[in-house]
């Protein structure tokens, strides 16, 4: 049985590294029938904030890594939090026994100086405390010898016990270290496969000795390659932002990123680059994976987006802009735009010419609100042209009497006016272009006026006549 997790710590938002870590979980566990468990790791007290792990689970819900159990809030699973757990003293029962078998002691420290260690036992160091020493546990590296693992990608890897010094287990506030933890809840949890970024490879020999002095089966190990900026450095704050939520606040959707992250670290086969997760599921393989460092490349992700904007049916592209709208607030559109059929149809010709959602939303706005602004390039080229007042004019008399809105019937008409006008088409076009839209870079003309509607271009072209008359 394949159970696997995510063990975020709660001191940042989610990061994209993290995201596609809990998103190789999340595909193991699909592919093979498995769990995939979401567990908190907010042990330590002074970093982690509820703020960042209820930011990092929407995240995980945006991006469709739904985790499949834990402790029951209101019908859903919550997550499991190392914090609950230390409460029902669940870490220091399994660090006495450590103890007990003599292979973790008492560290006990100096009153004055929480720093240093003034000496050890094997028993609860009952009088030290009182005396106001404090007391940590600490594991006992074994003397001699070697630890290694087998890592899925990576083949065996060996750490010389030599390199490794004794380390805390429970702190002196009675809450584990990472490396305790994780031992404890993987083992607890059943985990069979632990995946995650290459950062933990130093850890793993401590875990592994841990988990063989409690006598537990080891899980498999897969370390992840690093995700790395531009300049070839760890991806970081460096880098400019970098967590999921920063990706949603521009625009991307969640099944463009997802996408690009699997293929940071993963050939999903025959050159494809552009899938839906749900597609490739059956496909994915933890051998298959690279163990080559990948590099984060801002603009091929928005390709991938351009091309999931594209991709995506109507309904979805529409629920995806919603969502932007409410996630960043734009108040002009949630005040004023309806999601009716004809923000659909904008959305639909609009959606052919841009990455994101962000650019959507500054792409549609003149089709949604009658006060867009006349580009300077617009009126000094075309609307100042002596040209102009006769071109809209003309349209306007042809669209009064226009019975035929579809994108067909509106050609026609404007197809005739260059000639009729003996104008060069691309002045008349760009001309009534600017006319109903105040720019010059929109969807096609034909598919812009008929998704307006005789209505909204008529007034339209009667504005801009009344500016051309000054
Ligand atoms: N809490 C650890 C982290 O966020 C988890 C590491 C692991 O998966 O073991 O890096």
């Amino acid at each position: 049985m394949v159970r696997v997790r995510f063990a975020p710590s709660p001191t940042g938002e989610l990061h994209v590294g993290g995201a596609r870590t809990a998103l190789f979980n999340w595909l193991f566990a699909r592919k093979m029938g498995g769990s995939f468990i979401l567990r908190i790791e907010d042990t330590d007290v002074e970093r982690s904030s509820k703020i960042y792990e209820r930011s990092i689970m929407e995240s995980l819900k945006w991006c469709g890594l739904l985790w499949d159990e834990g402790p029951d809030v209101g019908g859903n699973h919550g997550p499991y939090r190392q914090s609950e757990r230390v409460k029902e003293g669940l870490y220091r029962s399994y660090a006495e026994r450590l103890v007990e078998s003599r292979q973790a002691y008492y560290a006990i420290y100096d009153p004055e100086d929480r720093e240093k260690q003034i000496g050890i036992s094997d028993t609860y160091p009952e009088r030290e405390i009182q005396h106001g020493c404090s007391v940590t546990v600490k594991f006992r590296i074994p003397k001699g010898g070697y630890t290694e693992f087998n890592d899925i990608l990576r083949g065996r890897i060996r750490f010389e016990n030599s390199s490794l010094e004794d380390f805390v287990i429970l702190k002196s506030n009675g809450f584990p270290t990472y490396n305790f933890a994780v031992v404890v809840d993987d083992h607890l949890m059943g985990i069979s496969h632990v995946i995650r970024g290459e950062d933990h490879i130093s850890n793993t020999p401590k875990q592994i000795l841990l988990y063989e002095a409690f006598s537990w089966e080891i899980p498999e190990y897969l370390h992840l390659p690093l995700i790395l900026g531009n300049d070839r450095t760890p991806l970081s704050k460096r880098h400019g932002a970098t967590s999921v939520e920063y990706f949603r606040s521009k625009g991307f959707l969640s099944t463009a990123l997802m996408n690009y992250l699997a293929l940071l670290g993963w050939n999903v086969g025959e050159e494809e680059q552009i899938f839906l997760i749900d597609d490739v599921i059956e496909r994915f393989e933890p051998h298959d994976l690279s163990n080559k460092n990948v590099i984060f490349d801002h603009q091929k992700l928005e390709w991938v987006n351009g091309k999931h904007l594209r991709m995506l049916a109507r309904e979805q592209v529409r629920d995806a802009f919603k969502d932007f709208l409410a996630y960043t607030g734009r108040k002009e559109y949630l005040e004023k735009v309806e999601m009716d059929d004809f923000a659909e149809d904008v959305i639909e010709i609009c959606r052919q010419k841009v990455n994101t959602l962000e650019q959507l939303a500054d792409f549609a706005y003149p089709f949604f609100f009658d006060d867009y602004e006349y580009e300077n390039n617009y009126v000094e080229k075309y609307l100042q042209d002596e040209k102009a007042g006769v071109i809209i004019s003309e349209a306007l008399k042809l669209f009064e009497n226009l019975k035929d809105w579809t994108v067909e019937g509106v050609e026609k008409v404007v197809r005739g006016l260059p000639e009729h006008l003996e104008i060069s088409k691309k002045k008349v076009f760009q001309t009534l272009r600017g006319a109903v839209m105040g720019r010059l870079v929109t969807p096609g003309l034909f598919e812009t006026i008929s998704v307006l509607g005789k209505k909204r271009v008529l007034e339209r072209l009667r504005r801009t006549m009344k500016m051309v008359e000054g």
